[in-house]
């Protein structure tokens, strides 16, 4: 198991494959260790870089990973280059697998009610043996304990929190005490892509890693946020230029 970290502007990435990942997060389900992995892009280290708070939260992850071929280059600019890119959405899709294989429990917590109600009943249909812990939709009231309550009394085995950032890590990382067991990860929009509300990119914008530019199109009002990927790229350079 590779234990490698990198900084990328001070978020510590694990160095690992998604197959390592994905050993690494099956031997902790199976012993019940609890688990908070962030699938980081250049949007959430830059987030990170001017929130403090923020910046903490991610800091309690038990693990880091590569989203986004932008943090690949920026890794290879810095001359330490992280071994591949793992999206947090396929990362997502091989854990519903292999907890359908293992007859794990999941929780979904995120996005509108009819998307989280869609999603769930579309895991249900393509992953008939994974058991569904609950759900509820991304807009609770935060000072109220009940979805965590549910989500400590069900105990799943996944839990996977889809409120966009910073929203999803910031209610992991407040949360995470007081849970017993279970991986939480923070997935973003995916619940919509399940549920066919967003749909991703056809695969070969995927395998040219020009993910990012087919969601540009189809959602120009991100075009502000997107500003952020020539920022961290320059911010890279100038780490590289200051040896
Ligand atoms: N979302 C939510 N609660 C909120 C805000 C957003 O559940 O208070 C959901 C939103 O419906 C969507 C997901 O979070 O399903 C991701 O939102 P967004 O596209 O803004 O985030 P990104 O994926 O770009 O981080």
């Amino acid at each position: 198991m590779n234990e490698t970290k990198i900084n990328v502007l001070n978020v510590m990435f694990n160095s690992v494959t998604k197959e390592n990942i994905l050993n690494i997060l099956t031997k902790r389900i199976a012993e019940n260790k609890k688990t908070f992995l962030v699938t980081a892009n250049p949007e959430i280290v830059m987030h990170a870089n001017s929130d403090q708070g923020y910046m903490e939260n991610i800091q309690k992850a038990d693990y880091v990973i590569a989203d986004g071929i932008g943090i690949i280059i920026g890794s290879k600019i810095i001359g330490q280059p992280l071994p591949e890119r793992i999206p947090g959405f396929e990362l997502m899709q091989e854990l519903l697998k292999k907890g359908s294989e293992s007859n794990w429990s999941a929780y979904f917590l995120g996005a509108k009610q009819e998307v989280v109600e869609k999603a769930v009943e579309t895991i249900r249909k393509q992953y008939p043996n994974l058991q569904i812990a609950g759900y509820h939709d991304g807009f609770f009231d935060w000072d109220s304990n009940m979805i965590q309550d549910e989500i400590k009394k069900s105990k799943p085995d996944l839990i996977f929190v889809a409120l966009g950032l910073p929203r999803q890590e910031n209610f992991i990382a407040k949360n995470l005490a007081k849970f017993d067991k279970g991986l939480f990860i923070g997935v973003g929009g995916s619940f919509d892509v399940i549920a066919g509300t967003v749909k991703r990119a056809p695969v070969i914008w995927q395998k040219l890693n020009l993910e990012w530019l087919y969601r540009l199109i189809k959602q120009p009002s991100r075009w502000r946020r997107m500003l952020v990927l020539p920022l961290f790229l320059i911010r890279m350079l100038k780490i590289k230029l200051k040896g």
